[in-house]
């Protein structure tokens, strides 16, 4: 897409001229050595050598409102290709220029701040988007809250939560927003608090972390992160029962934390010593919704305590008629290899066979080697990019 968009340059320059010239019609000559100018700069960018063009673009004499628009494609173009260096050099001239209107620098300037965020130079990108937001006659062409969501992205990356939760609610207020966006909204200002709730837990400021939790909560109080943060707080407080059923709901509601979780579901079970009920609800779970992430769990249960007779009989049951993925597979063999497991070893193998043929079966076996389409047989041609002879092993 970026290289369809650097062809289509030259088009916009000539555009650009084109109108910059019927502003100029009473000056014949000096149009002529525009004109020359641009040509020879959409010659450099044709022939793939973007210095010589950003010498020629960048000693142009007049940018005006029609030509500007084009340096501005022109520096976004090099950002997107990732040569920030060449953006920068642009967006600077642009800037420096005399004859532009403030509009048009203003919006210089918002690239010059994502020039900046994107070579990694953070401080400057924020004071460039904090100068521009501060400006009373901000330009409509710059939406207001691009620059909210630009800062609000550097504060992410600093890790400076309430700043990004500042930015956060400037952008979602400086628009009436559709009820989907505030929705998005809420849910990045409940995990900036809960990442603040987090550091304050881990340094033991309980008071800190509760005021903290009440206003996460009032952003997004179904927030799964929420749930979890309740979990850490009586795990910290070595409240394990508490933990452990806090844990146990969080994993019914989204399983996928599972991974996450399942050292301190395991320390609390083992605390209480509701270990069995750890095994219960886990397989509970797996039937309910039959989540890779909870089968992994139960073997790495397994291989720990011991195959208990409802485990093993599940791990039969889905090594034998399950589609499961390469990864299950390996874990499922790994533990009937060991003593724990009541399969005994000739079952353990038949089972593995028929679990890898249930994970081979629909598994394509070649792969076209110019654009990635997988495909069952062998074809001359590949279907997705209709090149010949690109068809390969999977
Ligand atoms: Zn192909």
């Amino acid at each position: 897409m970026v290289e369809l968009l650097f062809l289509l340059l030259p088009l916009a320059f000539y555009s650009g001229w084109r109108a910059a010239r019927k502003s100029f019609d009473k000056n014949e000559q000096k149009n002529k050595q525009l004109s020359g100018h641009f040509v020879k700069g959409v010659n450099f960018l044709l022939n793939e050598e973007p210095d010589k063009a950003l010498e020629v673009f960048l000693n142009y004499p007049d940018i005006d409102e029609y030509t500007a628009e084009t340096y501005h494609l022109l520096g976004n173009m090099f950002r997107d290709r990732g040569e920030v260096d060449r953006a920068l050099r642009v967006h600077q001239n642009l800037i420096g220029r005399s004859n532009l209107d403030s509009e048009q620098k203003q919006k210089a300037m918002f690239s010059l701040g994502k020039d900046y965020f994107a070579a990694g130079m953070l401080d400057r990108a924020e004071s460039v988007f904090t100068e521009l937001l501060n400006n009373k006659s901000l330009s409509k062409q710059i939406l207001k809250e691009s620059i909210c969501d630009s800062l609000r992205t550097i504060y992410e990356q600093t890790q400076e939560w309430h700043k990004a939760i500042e930015a956060t609610r400037c952008n979602n207020a400086s628009k009436k927003r559709l009820s989907k966006d505030s929705a998005n909204y809420n849910s990045l200002i409940t995990h900036y608090y809960c990442e603040l709730a987090d550091a304050a837990l881990s340094q033991g400021k309980l008071h800190e972390v509760a005021e903290l939790m009440e206003k996460a909560k009032s952003a997004d109080k179904n927030s799964t992160r929420i749930m979890c943060l309740e979990g850490d707080i009586a795990y910290h407080q070595k409240q394990y029962h508490k933990a452990f059923k806090q844990y146990l709901s969080v994993i019914n509601h989204d399983s996928r934390l599972l991974g996450m979780l399942f050292d301190k579901l395991e320390n609390c079970a083992q605390e209480v010593d509701t270990l069995p009920r750890l095994q219960k609800s886990l397989i509970k779970q797996y039937n309910k919704v039959k989540d890779k992430t909870l089968f992994e769990a139960i073997l790495d249960y397994s291989k720990k305590y011991g195959g208990l007779e409802p485990i093993d009989k599940l791990i039969e049951l889905e090594l034998s008629d399950t589609k499961l993925n390469i990864e299950s597979i390996y874990k499922a063999s790994d533990y009937i290899n060991t003593q724990k497991s009541t399969i005994d070893k000739e079952k353990g193998l038949m089972l593995m066979s028929k679990s890898l043929s249930n994970y081979l079966q629909g598994v394509p076996a070649f792969r076209c080697e110019h654009c990635g389409y997988k495909m069952h047989d062998y074809l001359w041609r590949c279907p997705a990019c209709h090149h010949w002879d690109t068809i390969d092993h999977a």
